[in-house]
């Protein structure tokens, strides 16, 4: 009888996202990826600094189509292949949409749990990236308040807007209340309150934003975005 069964390496073929590279050894690379079917995954990528032939497609931003060895165990799976396949050249040229898409990539790369497919996740990312590629796009900003609203909900972090999250009070629709965006969403008064103010027009259209996908006004984008990042930078250090 054998005494040991060496641990079978699995063979990942999966749609992914590049979210991180650094240089690694003498000719290698770290690489972060997002995948469809395995969420969050770090490998190496032997060879790829020595000949940029070997991995031509590692880009951000483009949908890529890799092939990971993952030795059960192992902190690091190993890239195999890499080929893009769906480019996205109108965003990759574009200043103002790759800072916005390049934010969300961030978002995802700190949040998301290892080894894990996020498949909500998954999708608004990738939603997010083709209407940044379209010719003509709504305000990137506004999209990304969006994405970050729905990206909270995807990994089950949903900002509550409707009632305190300490007590479960429901928040009169007709008045302010108060947030914090890293205990989760409202906080009323008598439970401590919280650092952002919400007037009760903007809460109702994040609120559709968030549920409904509706688009975010220019004027509700700042809290958005500042709500999404208290919320994220609370579960990030968490992890
Ligand atoms: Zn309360």
């Amino acid at each position: 009888m054998p005494r040991s069964v060496r641990p079978r390496t699995e063979r990942l073929r999966t749609g992914a996202l590049l979210v991180r590279r650094v240089p690694f050894g003498e000719a290698d690379l770290l690489v972060g990826l997002f995948t469809e079917q395995g969420g969050l995954i770090s490998a190496t990528a032997r060879g790829a600094r020595r000949s940029a032939k070997r991995f031509p497609a590692l880009e951000p931003m483009h949908l890529l189509r890799v092939t990971l060895e993952i030795r059960p165990g192992a902190e690091l799976a190993q890239l195999t292949e890499a080929a893009i396949e769906r480019p996205r050249l109108r965003l990759a040229a574009d200043l103002g949409r790759l800072e916005v898409a390049g934010r969300a990539l961030r978002w995802v790369r700190e949040i998301a749990p290892a080894h894990t497919a996020e498949q909500a996740a998954w999708s608004e990312l990738n939603q997010l990236l083709d209407r940044l590629d379209e010719v003509s796009t709504p305000p990137p900003q506004a999209l990304l308040a969006e994405t970050g609203l729905r990206l909270l909900v995807a990994f089950g972090w949903g900002l509550e807007l409707t009632q305190c999250v300490r007590c479960g009070r429901a928040c009169d629709t007709t008045q302010s209340a108060c947030a914090d965006p890293a205990r989760g969403g409202l906080v009323c008064r008598a439970c401590g309150g919280g650092p952002v103010v919400l007037r009760p027009e903007p809460r109702e259209r994040l609120l559709a934003a968030m549920l409904g996908g509706a688009p975010i006004p220019e004027e509700d984008v700042p809290l958005a975005l500042d709500l999404v990042e208290g919320a994220l930078t609370a579960h990030a250090s968490g992890n």
